[in-house]
């Protein structure tokens, strides 16, 4: 996986998507450093990615009031984990449906077990073309196994699936925002569900439930790797060490190096 990224250009990717990060201190020497005159007009270095750009810088100001730009490897790892964020997100916000539609269709339970009877047998050729079984496909399962619960046990049933999908969504908030707090709340909550997620495969071997636990299982290694949670590699203190190391390092590297010829 680190060889993989290694070749990746996160900053760029980034750039691309967001825009550059043009800054023009107002030290004349470093901003002579990091500007460059073209045909064109005056081009900036770009924080985030050092290409040189033209166009006006977004803001001007002392070297030490640039804005801090999440770029390199701490770009790389908020990508990642935002991707899990926003995977996070969507499945608890399925949950809350879930929960919702079992809590208004709990009294016609017989209908609706009837109207699934009636029609999973049908979606079954057209699934079966996308190599789809519907008997063992999570969802089609889930609504199946809620189906056969008995009433009592519902309510609690409805709880749960709440709860999940509280524990869904605030690991989402928290991967998204970057917080230790959310770093350890996936983390935790990621590694609970592992042994279920063996289970499920001990059952049954499908490539989702297989992608789905390799996955989650990378999550819980890299997160817990890079952002030292458990006091591992030096925890908390080693991690904000290293931060500030690699932001220091970008400050000199900034004053050192003179202009480069203009990117393409
Ligand atoms: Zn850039």
């Amino acid at each position: 996986m680190r060889k993989l990224f290694a070749y990746f250009d996160w900053n760029i990717l980034n750039c691309g998507w967001r825009g550059h990060v043009l800054y023009a201190p107002t030290e004349t020497d470093l901003a002579k450093r990091i500007s460059i005159e073209t045909p064109n007009g005056v081009a900036w270095r770009c924080l985030r990615c050092e290409a040189y750009v033209v166009g006006k810088p977004h803001s001007v100001g002392p070297a030490q009031d640039a804005p801090l730009v999440v770029r390199g490897r701490a770009l790389r790892d908020a990508l990642i984990l935002r991707a899990y964020a926003v995977e996070r997100v969507v499945r608890g916000a399925l949950m809350a449906f879930l929960a919702v539609g079992v809590y208004l269709f709990k009294d016609s339970r017989h209908a609706l077990n009837d109207l699934f009877e009636t029609y999973v047998p049908l979606l079954q050729p057209a699934a079966s073309k996308m190599g789809v079984d519907l008997d063992t496909f999570g969802p089609v399962r889930l609504v199946d196994r809620i189906l056969q619960i008995n009433p009592d046990t519902l309510n609690w049933v409805i709880v749960m699936i709440v709860l999940y999908s509280f524990l869904l969504l605030v690991q989402g908030v928290g991967l998204w925002s970057m917080k230790r707090w959310g770093e350890y709340v996936a983390a935790i909550a990621t590694s609970v569900f592992i042994p279920f997620e063996i289970h499920e495969i001990v059952e049954k071997v499908t490539w989702i439930r297989v992608s789905a636990l390799i996955l989650n299982l990378l999550l819980v290694f890299y997160i817990v790797w890079t952002k030292r949670l458990f006091g591992l590699r030096g925890g908390v203190q080693a991690f904000v060490d290293e931060m500030h190391r690699e932001s220091v390092m970008e400050i000199e590297h900034a004053a050192i190096a003179g202009p480069k010829p203009a990117e393409s």
